[in-house]
């Protein structure tokens, strides 16, 4: 019976288990189920990226185990337990045969990775880290070698970069783009972090894509498409994430490039929600920790009987490059206007302001990030 059934949560990361410690404050009796693919365990997703400079393994990420958060939740968790189908008139999803019903389903499945395209026989060495059981598998391939290559130059490719390098690994990255972070930095902050990184001892082959990769005795060969030849001992893919949308879309949900969601948060289905990374709210999908957060107080609110609108402010991104820090609040594809900039070195500040001198965006590099406080101010809010 679909009233007395439980509101389900699919995922445990941190969208998931955001929303359901904020629905547990508000609805102490509720019952809630979650299930996740993985073990469950809760950790911060953004660690993944510092971890080699600080060392910690997959276990010294984690903060809880899935028991202990079932039980501080007081919660049922199933792990390691994939839904492989939705049927939203019935109120049920299904993991293989086994149906199990919902009052409310909440999707927090998060976004996959996009996997390269690269011929050759190595295959089996590139590694993508969206999870804290990628991590774990790829510190073990890393272990006792030296070097890395990096697939791409985006938020995830650089933070990499910079936290191997820390680490004492040789990194080289490869990305088809002129700059790096090309989508969220003007070409003369990303040419400070550049710079900033190749001080590391980074290289950085901006331009080609690797279009393949093969043993060659304990070490691999990379082919790039210029022609270029490099030597290394474990790739990294970070090409790019998407949400998760099959699903969805196997359900008969309204998808874009992600679930589409209301302001409630509410899929095209009135007893769906998403949010996180899997989700598109208001046509925009933000895979950070910020909407996500501001996500789950808005939806707990609405699951808890008090129909509530999400609203993002001035939500600025920190990219993890201590090497020369950056914090950015990228313009809106669909606004116009121009790039104003001072550079001093690794010190830069970008604004983007329109005709009417309004701020509308900014990129801040090195000792200008402390800039940030006062541009937030005079930022407009991203969904008000
Ligand atoms: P996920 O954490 O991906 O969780 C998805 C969950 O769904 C998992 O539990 C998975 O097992 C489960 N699942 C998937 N499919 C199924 C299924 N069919 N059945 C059951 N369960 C399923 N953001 C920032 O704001 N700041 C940062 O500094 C930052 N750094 C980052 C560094 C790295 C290396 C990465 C990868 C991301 C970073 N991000 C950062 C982005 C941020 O971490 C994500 O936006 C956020 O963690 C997404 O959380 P989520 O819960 O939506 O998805």
């Amino acid at each position: 019976n679909e009233n007395s059934a439980p509101i389900v949560v699919i995922g445990t990361g941190l969208a998931g288990y955001n929303l359901v410690k904020e629905l547990r404050k508000l609805a102490p009796q509720q019952d809630i189920l979650m299930i996740t693919a993985d073990d469950g365990r809760n950790y911060s997703k953004p660690m993944l990226s510092t971890g080699f400079g600080k060392n910690k393994t997959a276990d010294e990420l984690a903060m809880a185990s899935a028991a202990a958060m079932a039980e501080q939740l007081n919660i049922v968790i199933r792990t390691n337990t994939r839904v492989t189908h939705i049927d939203a008139a019935a109120h049920k999803v299904f993991v293989g045969e086994e149906p199990i019903d919902y009052s409310k389903l909440v999707l927090a499945w998060g976004a996959e990775v996009i996997r390269p395209r690269v011929e050759g026989d190595a295959g089996d060495r590139i590694y993508s880290i969206n999870d804290l059981e990628d991590y774990a598998r790829f510190r073990a391939a890393a272990d006792g070698k030296k070097r890395v290559l990096i697939m791409g130059a985006g938020l995830i490719g650089c933070e990499y970069a910079n936290d191997m390098a820390n680490g004492g690994f040789e990194i080289d990255v490869v990305a088809p783009c002129e700059q790096l972070l090309p989508s969220l930095l003007p070409p003369e902050a990303a040419n400070a972090v550049q710079h900033g990184l190749e001080g590391l001892g980074v290289r950085f082959h901006l331009g080609p894509l690797v279009s393949r990769i093969v043993h060659d005795g304990d070490e691999l060969s990379a082919t790039l498409s210029n022609g270029e030849t490099l030597k290394t001992d474990v790739v990294v893919s970070a090409i790019g994430l998407r949400p998760r949308l099959d699903l969805a879309i196997k359900a008969g949900l309204q998808v874009n490039h992600g679930i589409v969601v209301n302001r409630q948060l509410q899929t095209s289905e009135p007893d769906i929600y998403a949010l996180g990374d899997c989700a598109e709210v208001e046509g925009r999908v933000l895979l950070y920790v910020l909407p996500l957060m501001a996500s789950a107080r808005a939806l707990a609110k609405t699951l808890s009987g008090e129909a509530t609108e999400v609203s993002y402010g001035v939500m600025p991104v920190t990219v993890k490059t201590p090497v020369v820090p950056v914090v950015v609040s990228p313009p809106a594809l669909s606004v116009s206007g121009m790039w104003q900039t001072e550079c001093d070195g690794a010190d830069v500040q970008a604004e983007f302001r329109n005709e009417n001198g309004e701020l509308l965006g900014y990129a801040l590099t090195g000792a200008r990030v402390m800039n940030k406080v006062a541009l937030n101010k005079e930022l407009p809010a991203i969904l008000p």
